[in-house]
């Protein structure tokens, strides 16, 4: 700093201080939280494929336990036909049973009829009959008769037992047809044991997925309200920083506020080198191990290796007057990216790595972060 008035400086050590104590915190907390949303999505992911594995056993499940349920209803429906014939069958079996009783007994009765008057013989028919041709009329009427009974009632039985036969094989296929539908039924049972206890692991799964995925909606709002606060900071800052740099303007002092990186070296190289050839930075020759400082107050936006054929080892800080300063060919870093620094805060120590013929700090001061074509003469800050 050359010379500024008393109140720009009250006014950066003001914003020095509110934006260390608060940048820091917001810093920290982002950082944190940003761990935590991405722990959370991590468990978010590992319970959702979880949740998707026991979904999938469910939906298998589903569909094995409806192939059994279509299977135990067809055998139903057949159990009921045949159940309907068995039903069937017994009735026919009732008439005819009902029909051969009513023969017998008119078999019975009429037999009875025969006996009641006494033993039936050639003898009783040929003296109950008046003349020779009632008796063989009546004889014969007799046998014929009994013998139509009988056959009757034969048939009917043959009919019975045909039917009974037929019935008794339904009954066992019945039988055969019933036990396997216990047994399907009792593997059905089983998978809707197996399923519900998937679905509960599904729905327990589904209450932590849920939880979760609320949890990362809470971190991401708490992280937006946190840029919120950081940007409404920044802003604040940014007005403040204007101000002082007007109150400094018009008190005539530099308001760029920039002091020199290093202490001692001098000036080896500015904006074009002896040769003519653009250089865009001033050059401070100091020896490796010379301490390196923040021009100014401001956050480091890069602090990295930018290649043997490059800067080598260097730090970029953005200011909050809007400029950037770099610093290049550093033997070591002292520094991160995203750390808050003090002007005059020791950032890395001078080298000689990267594109360089000769130990030296390299000074670059650039109006926007990135491409040369943003740089501009460090001289007309220091
Ligand atoms: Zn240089």
């Amino acid at each position: 700093m050359k010379k500024i008035c008393l109140k720009f400086i009250l006014i950066l050590l003001a914003m020095v201080v509110i934006f260390n104590s608060l940048s820091v915190t917001y810093a920290a907390s982002k950082s944190e939280l940003n761990q935590k949303i991405k722990e959370t999505k991590e468990n978010l992911n590992e319970v959702n494929s979880q949740k998707a594995e026991s979904q999938d056993k469910v939906n298998d499940l589903s569909s094995q336990i409806q192939s059994y349920e279509s299977q135990i209803n067809s055998l139903k429906s057949e159990i009921e036909t045949k159940t309907n014939e068995v039903n069937e069958m017994q009735k026919k079996l009732d008439q005819l049973e009902e029909e051969r009783e009513k023969n017998q007994s008119l078999l019975d009765e009429r037999l009875v009829t025969l006996y009641e008057s006494g033993e039936v013989s050639y003898m009783d028919v040929l003296l109950s009959s008046a003349d020779i041709t009632q008796f063989i009329s009546n004889y014969y009427m007799i046998e014929t008769l009994t013998a139509a009974d009988k056959e009757l009632i034969q048939n009917l039985e043959n009919e019975k037992n045909e039917i009974a036969d037929t019935q008794s094989k339904l009954n066992a296929s019945l039988d055969e047809i019933e036990s396997k539908k216990t047994e399907l039924e009792s593997v059905q049972s089983e998978l809707s044991k197996a399923k519900n206890e998937e679905q509960t692991k599904v729905d327990k799964l589904t209450k932590q997925s849920e939880d979760l995925e609320e949890n990362v909606e809470e971190y991401e709002a708490q992280m937006k309200e946190l840029d919120k606060k950081e940007k409404e900071q920044e802003a604040a800052l940014k007005a403040k920083i204007q101000a002082a740099q007007s109150a400094a303007a018009t008190s005539g002092t530099s308001s760029s506020g920039f002091i020199r990186p290093v202490k001692t070296g001098s000036i080896t190289a500015t904006m074009y080198y002896s040769s003519g050839k653009y250089h865009g930075a001033v050059d401070f020759g100091v020896p490796v191990g010379t301490p390196v400082y923040a021009a100014a107050d401001g956050v480091v936006v890069t602090a990295t290796w930018g290649g043997s054929d490059s800067y080598g080892y260097y730090v970029k800080i953005k200011h909050y007057n809007g400029l950037y300063t770099l610093y290049a060919h550093a033997s070591s870093l002292v520094v991160s990216a995203g750390q808050v620094v003090k002007q005059g805060q020791l950032i890395m120590y001078s080298g000689n790595t990267g594109n360089s013929t000769g130990p030296h700090c390299h000074f670059e001061v650039r109006v926007s972060p990135g491409g040369y074509s943003n740089r501009v003469n460090p001289l007309n800050y220091l």
